[in-house]
Formats: structure tokens, sequence, C-alpha cells
């Protein structure tokens, strides 16, 4: 079982992540890997660095860059953990691509999402988890120096906003469970729960 977490800077998908993740480990007796994008390999982390605190890029090198990291992410973690039975949590997966260098940087979403599924092998997560919040309350809760593209500007996220919410409110599988990321973590987290419960019959 997979699932994603996406949404804009500081809108709690790591403590989301973390939560449901102490969670299933103690309720499910089936293990539960916590990964990230960019990021969750060794190569990733490298990438990271790279695409978030490095060389100025263009913005189809940039989607390469976070393409590169996923591919890698998918094939060496990602896809083994699903196979030995698994649950996987990643904090930002291939919407997040979408959203930020299909939209953002207007690449075209079509393109990215084209380039994104081709990176992972049309692999799509069961759940994706949405914590949708208004990029300034997003941005105000961050903490440390912020990253090149938390330094966008308010239009970028704003955009990316519209564009995490289009996808989902267009989206014909089911995959996608929107949540108010202003409201209490702890009920945030119950929501989220009850969805994974209902799916794994915890
Ligand atoms: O979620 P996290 O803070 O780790 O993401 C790192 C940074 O990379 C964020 O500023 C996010 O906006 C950006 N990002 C991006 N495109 C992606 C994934 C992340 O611009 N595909
Ligand atoms: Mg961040």
């Amino acid at each position: 079982y997979f699932v994603s977490f996406e949404g804009g800077d500081g809108a709690g998908k790591t403590t989301q992540l973390r939560l449901l993740g102490a969670w299933l480990g103690e309720s499910l007796g089936r293990e539960v890997v916590l990964t990230r994008e960019p990021g969750g390999t060794a190569l990733g982390r490298t990438l990271r660095e790279a695409v978030l605190h490095g060389e100025d890029v263009d913005p189809r090198t940039e989607a390469l860059l976070y393409a590169a990291d996923r591919a890698h992410h998918v094939h060496s973690l990602v896809r083994p953990a699903l196979e030995r039975g698994a649950v996987v949590l990643t904090d930002r997966y291939l919407d997040s691509s979408v959203a930020y260098q299909g939209n953002g940087r207007d690449l075209g979403e079509a393109e990215v999402e084209q380039l994104s599924l081709w990176a992972v092998g049309g692999l799509l997560p069961h759940l994706t988890v949405l914590l949708d919040l208004d990029p300034a309350d997003g941005l105000g809760r961050l903490r440390g120096d912020p990253d090149r593209l938390e330094r966008a500007g308010d239009e970028f996220h704003r955009r990316t906003r519209r564009s995490f919410l289009a996808r989902a409110a267009a989206d014909r599988t089911g995959r996608w469970l929107v949540l108010d990321a202003g409201r209490p973590v702890d009920e945030v987290q119950a929501a989220v729960r009850a969805r994974v419960a209902a799916a794994l019959g915890v």
C-alpha cells in the first residue's frame, strides 16, 4: 500500500506522515517505510542539495533532476518495499512535479506528468493526501533558511496550490484525499487514519 503526502511548504506533510507511520507501525504489524522526495536515497540527497541549494538551473533541467531523483527512488526503494509487502509513505511524489515544474515553472502539466510517469514506470500511489493551505500561512510556519523554491514568490506558490486542487478535483481514480491543513494536527491526522484504516482493514 503506497501513500503520498502532497501540498505546499509548511502544510504539515512531514508531521502527518510521521504520525501516520507511528500509528501504522503499532497497529498494523506490517513493515512501514517512511521516505521523501527529493532525497529518499543517497543519490537523491545529492540531487536534492543540487536542485535546492546549488547553481541556478533552467526549468527543464530542474524537472529532469526531480525526475532522476524519483526514478532512482522508486526503482531502488519504493518498488522493492511494496514487493516485500511493506506500507510506503512518501513525503511528496510525482504530483509535486506536476504542480511545481509543470504549472509553477510553466513547463506544462501534461508534459511533466508524462515525464514523471515514464520515470517511475507508471507507479501511482493508492492514496494521495493533499494538505491544502493558503501559501502565506504555510510559508509563515517554516523554520530555518528558505531554499530556492521557498523563496520563489507568492504568485508561484498560489499557482502550485491551484494546480494541486485542480488535479485532485479532476481525478477519476479516487486516490486523492483533500484536507484543510489549517485545522488542528490531530483532526487532520484522524481524517488520514480513517481513510487508511478503511483501505487496510486496521
Ligand atoms: O517538501 P520539501 O520541503 O522537502 O521540498 C523541498 C523543496 O522542493 C520545497 O521548497 C518544494 O517546494 C520543492 N519542490 C519542487 N518540486 C518538486 C518537489 C519539491 O519544487 N517536484
Ligand atoms: Mg520544504
